[in-house]
Formats: C-alpha cells, sequence, structure tokens
C-alpha cells in the first residue's frame, strides 16, 4: 500500500527532486507517503515534506554511487515499506538503477513520466513518445509499479508536514555488491545547477557565431536570470559550448519552467529535449523558424541587440 520515493542525496542533503516527489505522492492521495535515503545525510526536510515513514538504508560500502549496491538497497528499501508504487527521479542515477530494480523485483516501470495521477487508487504515469509528439498514459499492472519522474514536472510549495519517523533497514551490503570503484570525483567546470535538474535554461545557437560571443553574449545573459546555459547541438559541433551542455536527443533532456533559446532553428532532434519546458521564449531573426511554432513567446529579432536588451531588464529585477 502506498507510494515510496526514493530521495536522491547530494552532500547530505535532499535534492530538490525529493520534495517535488513527495509533495506530489501526497496530491496522489493513494495511501501513505514513505521515503527511501541510500546512505547518511540529513534526512528531517523528508517528513515536512510529506513522508511519514523515511526508510533508511545505511552501509559503509554507501559511500559512492554503485549500481550493484544501490539496486540491492532499492530492492530492501521497497520490500521493507510494502509500498506498491516507488517514485524516483529521471536522473542518472534513476535510469541506472531504476530498470534493474525493475527487473530483479518483477515490478512494471514507466520512465521519464512528466505527470502522473491517482485514477481509482491506482497511480498511472504520462509520458512524451516519438521526441515529445505525442503523450502515452502507463498502467502498470504487477503488484508494484515502479516510475522515473524527469525533473521539475511539478511544482515545489511549502514544506508543511511534520516529522517522520525513521525505520533502518538493512540490506545485507557487503563489499561484493559494489560492482564500481570510484577513484576521483571531479567537479563540474560550472557551478550552475545540473542542466536536467535546472528551473530556467537560456540556450544559444549557431548563429552566436564563436565561442567568445557565445561566452560575452549568451552566459552573462544566463547568469543575470539565474539560469543553466544550454546550447543546440550545432553550436556543440562548433565549439561554442561543452557537449554536457547540448540539449536534444542526443544531448540531455531538459524540463525547466522557463527555456529562452537564442538563434536556435527548433530542428526535431533540438525540440526532443526541451518542448515540456513549460514557457519556451525564442528569439529568432526569422520569423518562419520551427522553433516560433512551440514558443509561448516569440521575439522576431536580432538576437546580438535582443540578448543585451533583456539582460539589462532582468538586472532590474534584481
Ligand atoms: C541524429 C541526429 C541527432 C541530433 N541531435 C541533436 C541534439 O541533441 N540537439 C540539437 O540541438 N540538435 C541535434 N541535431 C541537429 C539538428 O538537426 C540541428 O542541426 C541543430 O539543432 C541546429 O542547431 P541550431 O538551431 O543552432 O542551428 P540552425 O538550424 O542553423 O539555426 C540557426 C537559427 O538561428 C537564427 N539566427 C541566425 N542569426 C541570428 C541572429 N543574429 N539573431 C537571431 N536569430 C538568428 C536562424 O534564423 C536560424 O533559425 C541532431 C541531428 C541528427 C541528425
Amino acid at each position: 500500500m502506498g507510494i515510496l520515493v526514493y530521495c536522491e542525496f547530494e552532500n547530505g542533503r535532499p535534492r530538490k527532486t525529493a520534495a517535488e516527489l513527495l509533495q506530489k505522492a501526497v496530491a496522489l492521495g493513494a495511501g501513505p507517503v514513505s521515503a527511501l535515503v541510500i546512505g547518511d545525510g540529513d534526512t528531517s526536510s523528508l517528513g515536512a515534506n510529506g513522508a511519514a515513514t523515511v526508510y533508511q538504508v545505511s552501509s559503509p560500502v554507501l559511500g559512492s554511487y554503485s549500481t550493484g549496491a544501490w539496486v540491492k538497497a532499492l530492492a530492501a528499501g521497497v520490500k521493507a515499506s510494502g509500498a506498491t508504487t516507488v517514485l524516483a527521479a529521471a536522473s542518472s542515477v534513476g535510469r541506472d538503477a531504476f530498470p534493474r530494480l525493475s527487473a530483479r523485483l518483477g515490478a512494471g516501470l514507466g520512465v521519464e513520466v512528466t505527470d502522473l495521477r491517482n485514477d481509482g487508487g491506482k497511480v498511472v504515469g504520462r509520458r512524451p513518445v516519438y521526441g515529445g509528439k505525442a503523450l502515452v498514459d502507463v498502467v502498470i499492472n504487477s503488484a508494484v509499479g515502479l516510475f522515473t519522474v524527469r525533473p521539475n514536472s511539478f511544482p515545489v510549495g511549502a514544506a508543511n508536514g511534520g516529522a517522520a519517523a525513521v525505520v533502518a533497514v538493512d540490506a545485507g551490503l557487503s563489499d561484493a555488491d559494489v560492482d564500481v570503484k570510484v577513484v576521483e570525483t571531479l567537479a563540474p567546470a560550472s557551478k550552475s545547477v545540473d542542466l536536467t535538474e535546472a528551473d530556467r535554461i537560456v540556450a544559444g545557437g549557431r548563429s552566436l557565431k564563436s565561442k567568445e560571443q557565445f561566452d560575452a553574449v549568451l552566459r552573462p545573459l544566463a547568469a543575470v536570470a539565474k539560469a543553466t546555459v544550454g546550447a543546440s547541438r550545432a553550436a556543440v559541433d562548433a565549439g561554442y559550448a561543452g557537449h554536457s551542455e547540448q540539449v536534444g536527443q542526443t544531448g540531455q533532456v531538459v524540463n525547466p519552467t522557463l527555456y529562452i533559446a537564442l538563434g536556435i532553428s527548433g530542428a526535431i532532434q533540438h525540440l526532443a529535449g526541451m518542448r515540456t519546458s513549460r514557457v519556451i521564449v525564442a528569439v529568432n531573426k526569422d520569423a518562419e523558424a520551427p522553433i516560433f511554432q512551440y514558443a509561448t513567446y516569440g521575439i522576431v529579432g536580432d538576437l546580438f541587440e535582443v540578448a543585451p536588451l533583456l539582460q539589462k531588464e532582468l538586472e532590474k529585477l534584481g
């Protein structure tokens, strides 16, 4: 019965997706909501975000992510909770561990969902397919249903819940479960929020014409907008931005509240990575550019004139 949310941690604190999924789980009203934590960290906010119980798997082998150890810990947590629906973020961990968890538990898996609803007590997912051209409902018939949910699919409101009971789960982990040894962790060059979790993105295309102009025109606008930088593949191939910044079919799939596209034509492969963004602002000097068909707001103009104006206005907002 109920919904278990696997809550990812970073630097000892829950990631934003934990609050997002816990609050959505409560709103679904499909039974008690609990949280699953793997490793150590400050679990105090999980109750406030709606978890009645926190199941926590601790072990010295859970220092760095390793598929084998995590899947074993997840399986133990799911069994201990007795939940019939399990939610996780469609993050690198969710994408790696949940297909294996699905196989281990014999549980159906809906991946990359962007919406969830309670259909007569059963949780049903909705996900984009064919590069976002259609949406399908994912109904899981196995006893336990797993869903990975794209970050930013649901708003995060005030954390008004109480304290959660913490239950320690022994997953019987040992060194033999660690199939990957992490030898070094490198911090990303940019300190901005991960693209897949970013709430705001400012992305640029081939039209920026050089790395120097990408850095001089787009990055300062992104900084003022408190946004993460994205890029089209044309811009990445031309060396204006790093591959980790590419949005689209062969880059990152993003789901921000605000996506500002500067001089991006809106090729189908780019749209595949960003068309679920809540508000899309497109700046393009070609009024016929395909991106305008998907834009919430369109500005027909030269980005080299529009971007500094946008930046100036955003600076006024502080
Ligand atoms: C298998 C495959 C996978 C792919 N994967 C991806 C992917 O993951 N991500 C991705 O982005 N692409 C991907 N592509 C490439 C995709 O098809 C497009 O080529 C690419 O998205 C185009 O990038 P762009 O919009 O920056 O460039 P263009 O298509 O060249 O568009 C530039 C736009 O800028 C406008 N413009 C020019 N100058 C200015 C100016 N001064 N001010 C305002 N507007 C201006 C133009 O009107 C035009 O609309 C993939 C392609 C293939 C075949």
